[in-house]
């Protein structure tokens, strides 16, 4: 179905060209699934652990060991891993709204935040639950000309009210580069300097296990994520993960059921077993995106397309963009990924409104687990320039076939051709 002998052997020259990229991704697996392995033997993970819990939950004995290892992998005081947190911009929203009181100002350092937080800080939208409604008020350093957090303007960003700076680590939905540990290290000492009772928090979603340090491991003191992101490992059906220092945790925990209750209820139904096991399998399943992105940057490149980042440049994501420049071929492209998925590959992905988001967004994702993008997955909001987001990817076969059939898609629209193609790993 997929098997074109000039895409194919395009395919192949890719691959022997990323070869090395692909080692130094499974060199960093390597030492991630050590540390993994470390907490999960630290916290003495036993069957026992996998018992499921209901009602209030309380003293759920799986749950304290499951939090126990993400603690462990994140170098933190705390940590809370729940079902119960149903998405990324959850977990984010309950490390804000609980540690953030109306007076308080929160910095952004890498300028705009991803689109749904948009409406959660109150900077688009006007839900009368924004953090801007509840009387936080925000501030936004926008990114320097190498599109790298402005070290040199943080001090004057400061002022006596800033409770909380963050930072998100991954692209989101534009094209500036995704932030290294090292860089949000630069970050956490800049604006520690500075004052240091000052919160900083980090989007982690789309990073962990790309490097070989979390962001908390270089001072940050809070810091949340997805459980059907990369943190999953592919396995679990929903979630959230929150860690840092013990008091930030607990002012999230808070937030999240209620004052007093905080951390200490929540039942995980049956999940726990799926839980450890999807973290067991987060850095190879990491990994394999990573390879997946590599691959994919290498051949849009060569076919002439601007990707970010390129194939061979430092990773801190998993999100590979690739513009396009046309609404036309990115329904294109997201039609050839939802075309080679396992689930609903025929439904053809059309743009359409999406809950916490201002543009129209495309998803392509034929996904087991319903908008999980640690799975393979691609998607784009639909406004100039129109490049699309291309991540996931539970093992590299899938994208290499998926890639395959984007070309063939593209070929079917007349945006690429083989032969042109050929010719360009022959020098
Ligand atoms: C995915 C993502 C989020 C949260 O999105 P959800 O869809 O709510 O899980 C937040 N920030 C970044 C950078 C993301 O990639």
């Amino acid at each position: 179905m997929y098997l074109n002998s000039a895409w194919a052997s395009l395919i192949a020259a890719a691959r022997a060209e990323v070869r090395a990229r692909w080692d130094e991704i499974d060199a960093i697996a390597l030492q991630n699934h050590e540390k993994v392995l470390q907490a999960f033997q630290d916290a003495a993970v036993g069957e026992h652990h996998f018992a499921g819990s209901t009602g209030y939950a309380y003293g759920d004995a799986g749950r304290d060991a499951l939090e126990e290892v993400f603690r462990s992998i994140f170098c933190t005081e705390a940590a809370l891993v729940r079902p119960q947190i149903a998405s990324g911009t959850h977990a984010i929203t309950a490390c804000l709204f609980g540690n953030l009181r109306p007076g308080d100002e929160l910095l952004s350092l890498t300028g705009p935040p991803y689109d749904t937080l948009q409406q959660v800080i109150g900077t688009a939208g006007s839900s009368r639950g924004s953090l801007k409604a509840w009387g936080v008020r925000y501030r936004e350093l926008p990114l320097n000309a190498e599109r790298r957090i402005d070290r040199a303007a943080i001090p004057e960003c400061i002022g006596p009210n800033t409770r909380m700076v963050m930072v998100q680590r991954s692209r989101g939905y534009s094209l500036r580069p995704s932030c290294s540990v090292a860089e949000i290290a630069q970050a956490v000492q800049a604006v520690k300097g500075i004052r240091s009772d000052i919160l900083f928090f980090v989007d982690n979603c789309y990073g962990e296990f790309v490097e070989t340090a979390e962001p908390t491991q270089v001072g940050v003191d809070l810091l949340a994520g997805s459980l059907i992101k990369n943190a999953g490992g592919g396995l679990a059906p929903s979630g959230g993960y929150i860690v840092g220092r013990k008091s930030a945790v607990t002012a999230a925990a808070e937030h999240l059921t209620a004052p007093g209750v905080g951390a200490k209820v929540g039942p995980m139904f049956h999940l726990n077993r799926t839980l450890f096991q999807g973290s067991f399998l987060a850095p190879h399943v990491v990994s394999e995106a990573l390879k997946g992105a590599v691959l994919a940057a290498n051949l849009f490149a060569h076919l002439g397309f601007e990707v970010h980042p390129a194939w061979d440049a430092p990773r801190a994501d998993l999100v590979q963009a690739i513009l396009l420049g046309s609404p036309e071929a990115v329904q294109a492209f997201c039609a050839g990924v939802q075309g080679a998925s396992p689930v609903d590959h025929r439904a053809r992905p059309t743009a359409a409104p999406m809950p916490g988001y201002e543009d129209k967004v495309i998803m392509a994702g034929g996904t087991f687990v319903q908008g999980s993008s640690i799975e393979l997955s691609a998607d784009a909001p639909m406004r100039p320039p129109y490049a699309v987001f291309l991540q996931g990817g539970l093992f590299k076969e899938h994208v290499i076939l998926a890639l395959q059939h984007v070309l063939l898609e593209f070929e079917r629209m007349g945006i690429v051709q083989p032969p042109e193609v050929l010719s360009m790993y022959s020098d």
